[in-house]
């Protein structure tokens, strides 16, 4: 058992949430029992998600998408209501981070993306930005836009949207996990050959042509399972705590 504040200090020193503006609160939103025994990680805080939790005799949830963000309304109504509610009469404490775990250079949802996909030579894609959402590397051994897709649908248990000549090779590729899929264009100037991303409109698959890259939406859901995932085995190991992800499946 630790106590919550041993918890958000090791996830602050891990993850220093302050070195980037985000548009939702990280570290705890909603507060809980002040002693924790077990920790369930998810992506996001859906009521399943909470329901999981509590079935689990969870402590406290660790998250990639908690609430609260810039713009969402501010009142607690509703399925908000009833989410908060379930957390509050169970005593978990909702503890989430966005940005910070996006882009944390080893545990990271572009950086697992990165160990999954073989991807070396990583930098940020957004130039002379230290904190840049957006990542590049490359294929130590061109890929085909096929073997790409076989690769990905394989570590993601997920087939991608593809765009793209099957046999078009690519050798440095930039991504972005989850919503990022603007930073293609930011990708295309810089003459890269391929991106991913989770989500995928209708003006991407344009850009994409036009800049002569491939493009695959790999699922916003599975683009960011890896990261909470590999944060919870990273505190569980250095804290010793109890610590189940629990994957609560989104086909988008
Ligand atoms: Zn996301």
């Amino acid at each position: 058992m630790i106590s919550r504040e041993t918890l958000l200090t090791s996830l602050e020193q891990i993850l220093e949430p302050n070195k980037i503006k985000d548009y939702c609160p990280n570290g705890l939103q909603v507060e809980g029992n002040g002693q924790i025994k077990k920790i369930v990680t998810g992506v996001t805080a859906s009521q399943a998600l909470i329901d999981a939790a509590i079935a689990a005799n969870a402590d406290a949830l660790l998250v990639h998408h908690g609430y609260f963000w810039k713009g969402e309304n501010q009142t607690i109504t509703s399925l908000k209501h009833k989410r908060i509610k379930s957390l509050l009469m169970a005593d978990i404490n909702l503890i989430a981070y966005h940005l910070p775990l996006d882009i944390h250079p080893t545990l990271g949802n572009n950086a697992q993306l990165a160990k999954r996909f073989g991807i070396s030579n990583i930098q940020g894609l957004e130039i002379g930005n230290p904190v840049s959402v957006a990542v590049k590397g490359e294929f130590e051994t061109p890929q085909t836009v096929a073997q790409l897709t076989a690769s990905i649908t394989q570590s993601l248990d997920r087939a991608p949207l593809v765009e793209g000549n099957a046999n078009k090779a690519i050798r440095t590729v930039a991504w972005c996990s989850g919503g990022g899929q603007s930073f293609i264009e930011m990708a295309g100037e810089q003459g890269i050959d391929a991106f991913i991303s989770g989500e995928v409109s209708e003006q991407t698959i344009h850009l994409a042509r036009e800049y002569n890259m491939a493009f695959f939406a790999a699922g916003h859901h599975a683009t960011e399972r890896y990261g909470v995932k590999a944060l919870g085995e990273f505190v569980a190991k250095e804290l010793g705590v109890d610590v189940e992800f629990i994957d609560i499946d989104n086909p988008a």
